[in-house]
């Protein structure tokens, strides 16, 4: 085991759903499901624990929810509201330590190795947080202490609601070996059907396994499962998480299939997103399209630009060529998305614009990710180049 850090993973339990309880007195202790309609195709974004002893979780379609229980209250998110007590959480965190990465409103990593209240004890910071964030706020928290993100983030879900759960070093490697591979993190439904086809159920079965051969069978992912059946996560808490990518979308109501109205939607979220861009000041080189189909495979094509889409009229003059490699206008649609990746800011565009001449567009890459030539729509508009 390598030098011990001190981190907790801090989870608000159920947190939507409790902010909506505590706000509205008559709700508690009822099944309460904050999501989507459940006569359209909303998913429950968050529920009660009362809604869960259902078979309620998250993601599943609010239907289905209403379906396994009818008497369920259904509300709309209030975002705003939980942002409001996510920032309160996130300042809590801030007094002990700078180092705290959120991983979404309403979980975060600390690392309290060094801290500023000089408390040794890593506990005794997380038994404190979730009492300040309790009367603060007015709801519980779930915490877990370990030597690293892997193990402070599984121990947070062990004894949820409201519990804190220690996995001091020294029983690190034990708590592994036990451990399902299911509650791995990086472990989804495909890659745990396909470890216990390997007759890997726990932590302790990939130690059978040689570094290589874990590479071989799960790609790069099998280096984390080698370092961590050992109990190795060097990972740091990165208190800045750099955003990666930048985008929006949306699910119709009704699948549509005409070519026109696909034409029409994109755009339209085209010009959302370039709303984003400009707000943030960020471009980004890589604009991908996705799109849902009605038997829900999605797919994305993607198409690149050396000094990156910053304004609405560059990606639009795409939107032809990326929707000609796809089946739009063929197969009815259920979501459309666009998404701008590899993102720079307006200081690093300058800097480019200064030393790179302008190159054709696009550069092909040999990558599934970018639409094959031959699917290229000879009408679509000529190759644009950067003004510079
Ligand atoms: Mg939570």
């Amino acid at each position: 085991m390598p030098l011990s850090r001190k981190i907790i993973h801090l989870d608000m339990d159920a947190f939507f759903a409790s902010v909506e309880q505590r706000d509205h007195p008559e709700l508690r202790g009822q099944p309460v499901i904050v999501g989507g309609d459940p006569r359209g195709r909303g998913v429950v974004a968050a529920c009660s624990y009362e809604a869960r002893t259902f078979g309620i979780h998250s993601a599943m379609a609010c239907a289905k929810a209403q379906h396994l229980c009818p008497r369920a209250v259904f509300l709309k998110p209030r975002m705003e509201q939980y942002q409001q007590v996510s920032r309160e959480i996130m300042t809590l965190f801030y007094q002990y330590t700078p180092l705290v990465e959120p991983l979404s409103v309403d979980e975060a990593f600390l690392d309290v190795t060094c801290n500023h209240q000089k408390e040794p004890s890593a506990t005794r910071i997380a038994q404190a947080l979730r009492q300040t964030i309790r009367e603060t706020t007015g709801l519980t928290a779930s915490a877990g202490v370990s030597c690293n993100k892997f193990l402070a983030k599984i121990a947070s879900g062990h004894n949820k609601p409201n519990g804190l759960t220690v996995i001091p070093p020294e029983q690190a490697l034990a708590f592994i070996r036990t451990l399902p591979v299911g509650k791995f993190y990086g472990v989804g439904e495909v890659t745990e059907k396909k470890m216990q086809a390997l007759g890997i159920l726990t932590g302790g079965d990939l130690l059978r396994f040689s570094r290589q051969d874990l590479v071989t069978l799960f790609g790069k992912t099998g280096h984390f499962f080698y370092d961590i059946a050992r109990g190795h996560d060097t990972r740091p808490v990165e208190p800045t998480r750099i955003r990666k990518s930048i985008g929006t979308e949306t699910t119709f109501a009704e699948d549509i299939l005409e070519y026109g109205q696909v034409l029409v939607v994109v755009s339209g979220l085209v010009h959302q997103l370039a709303l984003l861009l400009a707000q943030k000041k960020t471009g980004g080189r890589t604009l991908s399209l996705k799109v849902r189909y009605s038997d829900f495979t999605t797919i994305t094509r993607s198409c690149t630009s050396p000094l990156g889409f910053w304004g609405a009229a560059e990606m639009l003059a795409q939107l032809p060529r990326l929707l000609a490699a796809t089946e739009a206008g063929r197969r009815k649609v259920r979501l459309l998305g666009v998404t701008v990746s590899n993102l720079f800011n307006e200081k690093e565009r300058n800097v480019l614009r200064r030393c790179q001449l302008p190159l054709p567009f696009p550069p092909r890459r040999a990558s599934s990710d970018l639409f094959p030539a031959a699917r290229v729509d000879p009408a679509a508009p000529a190759p644009f180049t950067e003004r510079l």
